[in-house]
């Protein structure tokens, strides 16, 4: 199925336009006829390659029988007839294995059913007597079955229809046994219940029809709750103002690399950033130019890791922690003071800092190695921990956790 197709927005007007009618007022066209068939196809297919194979032995079957019920001449005379059917049903069920074109598979069920129609009633009509009028009586039940459950356009139905009760009428007028009268009579009498058959095969591809378009719809509404509830969850996990990740992404991501919440297989590094002084900023310069200044630092210490496998939260008001999975000590610190470095220089102004006159940064970084294992909450409060001597020790400045001189020993800024 063209799933594309199905959900282009002409379809999906088309089909809830359908859906509001009445039932009986239902007519797929274009497009959506087109889906419609080849939604069906391969079960159409089937039954009728199934009735094929059934009148083709039903046939074979009766033709062996007569020959043993029947008086010999009578059985003889209708074997030539009787052995039109199992080919012309044999080249149906080929042509109709796989899907081809409408007018080949329109052209070959109504040929061979015209075909079959006519060797049941050339079988009456050789053997003539009682059976010349009970195998015209056959072939219209042969007619019907086929009416009504083959799921055809309704031009196809409709022409078996006209092509059955057209050869009754034809070999009725032909009966010794009847008068002309009867004869019309009789055909009269058949169309009124072939007529009843093809409405109520109607009917049934209408329901089909209708149950199709049901399909499109739970289909599309499927899709379209799936959508909104991938939207719900990004949205949930980022954060509006930054457009990175949230603290609800950065714990769903610590949970998922922690193995048991033990450790980071091949180790792992944590920063905690905090602008220093941010508070001056606002009462400075305005929220709004606080709010921009936090875009402005997310995108920068965005911009100084590995997209694809470091992860960047906002963690609270103005920090925000970094995970760096499968990076040492020193790696760590270069990640941080370039972050440090990057927001310096942007030179972002907080006159009323007591760093600077432009936004600083302060970074805390702790370190998980391969072989010791400390659950993510510990290594955030050993970063939160150097984040706090970073700022004791003045500020703008990468502080590493358990340094051999924690609290004395920084990465010195250039000033
Ligand atoms: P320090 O150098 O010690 O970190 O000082 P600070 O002023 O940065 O720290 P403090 O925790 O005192 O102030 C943080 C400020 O961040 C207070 C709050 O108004 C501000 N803040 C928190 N969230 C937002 C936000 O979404 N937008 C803006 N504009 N400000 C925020
Ligand atoms: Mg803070
Ligand atoms: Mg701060």
């Amino acid at each position: 199925m063209h799933l594309d197709v199905q959900d282009s927005p002409a379809i999906t007007a088309e089909v809830d336009r359908l859906l509001a009618r009445r039932t009986r007022d239902i007519r797929l066209t274009g497009e959506i006829y087109r889906l419609f068939r080849a939604r069906v196809w391969s079960q159409t297919a089937k039954i009728i390659r199934a009735w094929m194979v059934w009148v083709a032995l039903l046939d074979v079957l009766t033709l062996a029988l007569n020959m043993v019920m029947l008086p010999r001449a009578t059985a003889l005379s209708m074997l030539l007839p009787g052995a039109i059917i199992p080919p012309v049903a044999v080249a149906v069920v080929l042509i109709w294995r796989k899907p081809r074109a409408p007018w080949l598979q329109g052209a070959s069920l109504i040929a061979g059913l015209f075909l079959i129609l006519l060797s049941v009633a050339l079988v009456g009509v050789s053997a003539s007597g009682e059976f010349y009028e009970r195998h015209l009586n056959i072939m219209l039940f042969v007619a019907i079955t086929a009416i009504i459950i083959f799921g055809v356009p309704l031009a196809w139905t409709v022409t078996i229809a006209a092509l059955a009760l057209g050869l009754y009428l034809v070999f009725q007028l032909h009966n010794p046994g009847i008068e002309f009268g009867s004869a019309v009579a009789a055909t009269l009498f058949f169309t009124s219940g072939i007529f009843a058959t093809v409405a109520a095969r109607r009917i049934m591809t209408i329901l089909a029809q209708k149950t199709f378009l049901f399909e499109l719809r739970d289909r599309r509404r499927v899709a379209e709750l799936a959508e909104a509830n991938d939207r719900l969850k990004l949205l949930a996990r980022t954060d509006p103002l930054t457009g990175i990740a949230n603290r609800r992404w950065m714990t769903e991501t610590l949970d998922r690399l922690w193995d048991g919440g033990r450790k980071c297989p091949g180790g792992a590094a944590m920063l905690m950033c905090d602008i220093d002084d941010f508070k001056k900023l606002n009462d400075h310069l305005g929220h709004a130019q606080g709010d921009r200044c936090l875009v402005e630092v997310a995108r920068m210490i965005q911009e100084n890791v590995r997209r694809d496998r470091d992860q960047v939260a906002r963690y609270g008001g103005e920090e925000f922690l970094v995970l760096l999975p499968g990076v040492d000590e020193e790696g760590a610190v270069a990640v941080a003071e370039r972050i440090r470095q990057s927001v310096e220089a942007a030179a972002f102004p907080n006159p009323a800092s007591r760093v600077s006159r432009s936004v600083t940064l302060s970074i805390g970084v702790a370190v998980q190695t391969t072989d010791e294992a400390i659950s993510p909450e510990q290594l955030q409060s050993h970063a939160d921990a150097a984040l706090y001597l970073a700022k004791q020790s003045g500020r703008n400045r990468v502080l590493l956790h358990g340094s051999a001189s924690f609290g004395r020993k920084h990465v010195q800024p250039a000033r």
